[in-house]
């Protein structure tokens, strides 16, 4: 019996090829060779997502037009939204970093949950309509700049910040943010992308080379040996004409690749980019803050110095961490990680893939001090008591960490293992 196409597989991280068996209710199959996740079988998965999916569009509504906070002093009271937060930022000069903030925290949830749910809806209908796998694709390339959980930690940041100046009372947005949250994560958690794929009719025209026999490599079958592409938007491995410029994915019409092109080098491009405005970010202020009496400007470090000295060491260790040790920690990271490739090295495969995975899974933390900043700034409006500032500081900081995100994604963790592979044998 041949196994149909959609059960092999080249793993998207280490390009082993394997067969991905029945799956009982339940359970996942891991890669046998790094451990990733290749699939599982969640019952049901289509329409709890679709559930979750529809409860989350509600939600995103009421936690955008509900007041995230309200602050009152002498009196006076001010409250702010999501949205509002990102508009002072614009006004005060900060357009940039305004309209990254309202695209992590207003747009792309948005995008991924609408396309989201109207994908699903439309996955009902079997065989499923063509244009789903695009609309599929869109959803959840916004997935990771989705950062409402972020947001969420800078505004509690923000919170304890501003309550030693006056009284602050989380508003209904704040609660409806928090629901996202679990929602979000529970929609990712649960859906499985490969259920939609495979209701998704596509032509089947395309034929490995007639007569040029792939070798066989018993020990380690990777995709590249065996001339299997693998679409990293679908997930289809298949063999095409020609594997050295496969074209478009035949299911989802996706640019497909053998390894991510010019990986190396433009991941070093981005991260000597992000290396560069590290250093402004961390020398300019990212707040000014005046009063009646004095004006004062923060750097991140001075920020962290703050919260230690009034005594919130909780608050000092986390936007160090995040703003701090992050960014750097990443940056080093893809650089060990290029230099390995680059010297095809065969040492510690699986260790600099978990590595690989940790910089990409902390990477949207080091968004925190941003949002600090963002609600700090639209909170304290009360002239001509105190008025707060956000510095140029905060551009450039912002672009160290989308930098170094657009980094990890630009680098292909299969390079890892091709220098492992090519010591076991040829591929032709
Ligand atoms: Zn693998
Ligand atoms: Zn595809």
């Amino acid at each position: 019996m041949t196994p149909r196409s959609e059960h092999i597989v080249a793993c998207l991280d280490c390009d082993l090829l394997q067969r991905i068996p029945e799956l009982p209710s339940g359970t996942a199959a891991r890669c046998r060779r790094c451990g990733h996740r290749i699939a599982f079988h969640k019952p049901d998965s289509l329409n709890r997502t679709l559930a979750l999916a529809i409860a989350a569009a509600i939600v995103l509504v009421i936690a955008n037009v509900s007041p995230l906070m309200e602050l009152s002093i002498s009196g006076r009271r001010v409250d702010t939204t999501i949205f509002g937060g990102a508009l002072e930022m614009w006004h005060r000069g900060q357009q940039i970093t305004a309209a990254l903030v309202v695209f992590c925290t207003v747009i792309a949830p948005a995008v991924y949950i609408g396309i989201m749910t109207a994908v699903l809806l439309a996955a009902r209908r079997v065989p499923a309509p063509g244009w789903i796998g695009p609309l599929l694709r869109w959803s959840l390339w916004h997935q990771p700049w989705a950062m409402v959980e972020v947001m969420m930690l800078g505004v509690l940041v923000a919170l304890i910040k501003i309550s030693e100046l006056a009284t602050v009372i989380p508003g209904i947005g704040m609660f409806a943010a928090g629901a996202l949250v679990a929602l979000i994560a529970a929609m990712t958690i649960g859906f499985d992308p490969r259920e939609v794929w495979l209701r998704v009719p596509w032509p089947r025209k395309e034929t490995p080379p007639a007569g040029k026999r792939p070798p066989v490599l018993p020990d380690t079958p990777t995709g590249i040996g065996l001339g299997f592409v693998s679409c990293e938007s679908c997930g289809l491995s298949s063999r095409p004409v020609d594997i050295d410029d496969p074209g478009q994915c035949p299911r989802c019409g996706a640019e497909r690749a053998l390894r991510r092109r010019n990986a190396v080098q433009r991941t070093w491009a981005f991260l000597v980019a992000a290396l560069i405005c590290y250093i402004p970010a961390n020398l300019l202020p990212v707040m000014t803050t005046t009063t009646l009496v004095s004006s004062e400007e923060d750097t991140i470090m001075s920020g962290v110095v703050l919260f230690y000295r009034t005594g919130s060491w909780h608050l000092a260790l986390i936007v160090l961490i995040a703003s701090v040790v992050i960014p750097l920690a990443k940056i080093a990271s893809l650089a060990y990680l290029l230099v390995t490739v680059q010297r095809r090295s065969t040492e510690g495969l699986l260790e600099r893939l978990r590595l690989y995975r940790l910089v990409e899974f902390v990477g949207r933390w080091s968004m925190l001090d941003v949002f600090v900043v963002t609600f700090t700034v639209a909170l304290i409006q009360i002239q001509p008591l105190v008025s707060i500032k956000p510095g140029a500081g905060v551009l450039f900081f912002s672009a160290v960490v989308v930098l170094t995100m657009i980094a990890a994604e630009t680098f292909d963790p299969r390079l890892i293992w091709d220098a492992g592979n090519e010591q076991r044998g040829s591929y032709d």
